[in-house]
Parts: C-alpha cells; sequence; structure tokens
C-alpha cells in the first residue's frame, strides 16, 4: 500500500484546493515557518478519522474550515481526499485504489466516503486498525512524538507496539465477545429466575 495523492480543499491554510501528489521515493516538504507544513500532516490524520480537535491545535472540529485571511473571506466547508495504491491488496478492499474523503461544513455535521461510497467514521477507522496507519501508530510522527514515546508509561507505550504489531483489532474484538457473554449470561439468570417462579 503507498500514499499516491491528498487533496486539500479548504482546510486550515489552504483555501484553494490543492493537490500532492506523492511519487515512488521519498517526499519532502518545506516552506518558511507558518506556511503550513503541520496543516498537511494534520489532513492526513484528519482524513484519517482524527476525532480530536484539541490534536489538531483547535477547540472545536469545525475550526478546521479555512478561517479567512487578510484578502479572503472564511470558507464553510473544508474537505480532505486522500488516495492510496492498494494494488497488494493490503487494505481490506477488492480495488486497486482507495480514496478516503472527509468533509466538514460549519454547523459541525461531516460525511465520510471510501471510494465515493458514504460510510460511517467507525468504517475508516476499522478499515486502518492494524494497518500501520491506526490511531496509535508510528506512521506519523509529529513534533515532540519521539520524546513523548520514550517519556511515555509502559502501559502506554505497550498500546504503540500492539497497534504496530496489529493486534488491536483482535483486542477490540475480545471486548465486544467479553460484553456480549456478559449480557448473554445475564438474560440466562434471567431466564432461569422466571423458570424458578413458574415452577
Ligand atoms: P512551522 O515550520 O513553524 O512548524 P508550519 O509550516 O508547520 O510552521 P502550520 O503550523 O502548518 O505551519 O501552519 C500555521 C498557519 O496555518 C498559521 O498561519 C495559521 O494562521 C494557519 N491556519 C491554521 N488554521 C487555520 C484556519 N482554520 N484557517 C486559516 N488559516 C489557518
Amino acid at each position: 500500500m503507498k500514499l499516491k495523492s491528498l487533496v486539500i480543499n479548504g482546510f486550515k491554510s489552504f483555501a484553494d484546493r490543492t493537490e500532492i501528489d506523492f511519487q515512488p521515493g521519498m517526499t519532502a516538504i518545506v516552506g518558511p515557518n507558518g506556511s503550513g507544513k503541520s496543516n498537511i500532516i494534520e489532513a492526513i490524520r484528519w482524513v484519517l478519522g482524527e476525532q480530536s480537535a484539541k490534536s489538531l491545535r483547535g477547540d472545536k472540529m469545525p475550526d478546521v474550515i479555512f478561517a479567512g485571511s487578510n484578502d479572503r473571506v472564511a470558507l464553510n466547508r473544508a474537505e480532505v481526499l486522500i488516495t492510496f495504491d492498494n494494488s497488494d491488496h493490503y487494505l481490506n478492499m477488492q480495488t486497486e485504489e482507495v480514496t478516503i474523503t472527509r468533509k466538514i461544513y460549519r454547523d459541525g455535521s461531516s460525511e465520510f466516503l471510501i471510494n465515493g461510497q458514504q460510510v460511517r467514521l467507525k468504517d475508516i477507522v476499522n478499515l486502518f486498525m492494524d494497518t500501520g496507519l491506526g490511531r496509535e501508530s508510528f506512521s506519523i510522527i509529529s513534533q515532540g512524538r519521539v520524546e513523548a514515546v520514550f517519556n511515555s508509561k509502559p502501559q502506554e507505550r505497550r498500546l504503540i507496539i500492539e497497534e504496530v504489531a496489529g493486534v488491536s483489532k483482535y483486542k477490540k474484538e475480545k471486548q465486544k465477545a467479553e460484553l456480549e457473554l456478559a449480557e448473554t449470561k445475564e438474560h440466562l439468570e434471567r431466564v432461569a429466575d422466571i423458570i424458578d417462579e413458574l415452577k
């Protein structure tokens, strides 16, 4: 799975539609302070399902929409599209390419699409879970993160290792199964009580 392209439209400092094509090899994005390099990384995290406005340096999610500048009025919508080459079918999809789209409007409403089909945020999170691009993965390392990882508690570090090793998906499924088991046990106890009453 390779990152092919990123389209940013109305997200943070990117008022105009901006497309970045990732060619084979290394891509470096350079620019003066405040020119929007971190905003590109945040656009990637956002389209892949980031749910914390704080971690995107905002108070609420609509803060990611272009807020206007000296010569431009604020926009009402932000959109980011990320396309992966999926010819190795690393992502669990039949298609050779996978495009994820996330949109947000000023009223806070949002849309998520996988290959143009409307989906839930959960579907996107599940698609990337354990691929190395999941929430606690090492694929995106922001400024200060390296130190934060080394200074983190062993339990927190374990979560990162589990994501990289691909076990978090199974842990989540196990938790769900345990919950269902507990519910079923409760139902069974209720049935037993009713049977006792009827005796
Ligand atoms: P540095 O090299 O200092 O880390 P950078 O190139 O990573 O800088 P960013 O932090 O990505 O720059 O961009 C910061 C710029 O983005 C600031 O000028 C800020 O005003 C602008 N910006 C952030 N959010 C919005 C928004 N919602 N609307 C318009 N501009 C925004």
